[in-house]
């Protein structure tokens, strides 16, 4: 027979500990392998968060969060997905304005980027037309080893654009990839990728806040 363990937590101790929600996940010191942050199965939804949350490994439960926290940074390491978002639009149109400052980046004739513009990247072409130099690197170095490949007559599917896309561990970047179709000489389409940091700020505003 198992007894129950009494675990206390003294709210200090939670304080310190870093927040969680249902549905974090979290990477698993125990066997190396991500798992979710579940409520108890006879947890009845409702808006207030369970109290207590579980994850599973290999057909087990774990105590994984109290009120919000996570429990023990010692066993476990907080994953959140950092990884850059896609939005994929197929728009009627060309136009398209900064989220974060409002900018036009694409129009009927100019393009323009704005300054939180982390990279434009023409999918057709499959090649930037504005991009950080920090990217140029990531992406030149994918170019070499997509070349490896060909020249080693590789299997293995290799993309550079959705490659590269995996190197931004950053959720605060959204890319934007836009295709729009028209008629010029029979239907054709254009793809364009447009990088966001949704985390831009301006410097005006960084001096106020410091200020
Ligand atoms: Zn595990």
């Amino acid at each position: 027979m198992s007894e129950t363990p009494y675990i206390g937590f003294s709210n200090e101790t939670l304080d310190k500990l870093p927040s969680v929600k249902a549905g974090d996940r979290i990477e698993c010191t125990q066997c190396g392998q991500e798992h979710a942050l579940i409520p108890p199965d006879d947890w009845e939804k409702g808006d207030k968060e369970s109290i207590i949350l579980f994850y599973c490994c290999n057909g087990n439960s774990f105590l994984g969060a109290v009120n919000g926290k996570l429990t023990s940074q010692t066993f476990l390491i907080l994953f959140r997905k950092k990884i850059m978002q896609t939005i994929r639009l197929h728009l009627d149109h060309f136009n398209f304005f900064c989220p974060v400052t409002g900018e036009h980046i694409l129009g009927s004739d100019e393009f323009k980027v704005s300054p939180a513009t982390e990279f434009v990247f023409s999918l057709n072409d499959s090649m930037f037309e504005h991009a950080e130099s920090k990217y140029e690197k990531i992406w030149d170095d994918l170019q070499e080893k997509e070349n490896q490949l060909f020249e080693d007559d590789s299997d293995e599917d290799f993309d550079c654009w959705e490659e590269f896309k995996k190197t931004i561990k950053d959720n605060s970047i959204i890319v934007f990839e836009i295709t729009t179709s028209g008629m010029a000489c029979g239907p054709v389409s254009s793809t364009v990728c447009i990088g966001i940091n949704m985390n831009y700020i301006p410097e005006e505003q960084l001096s106020l806040s410091k200020g």
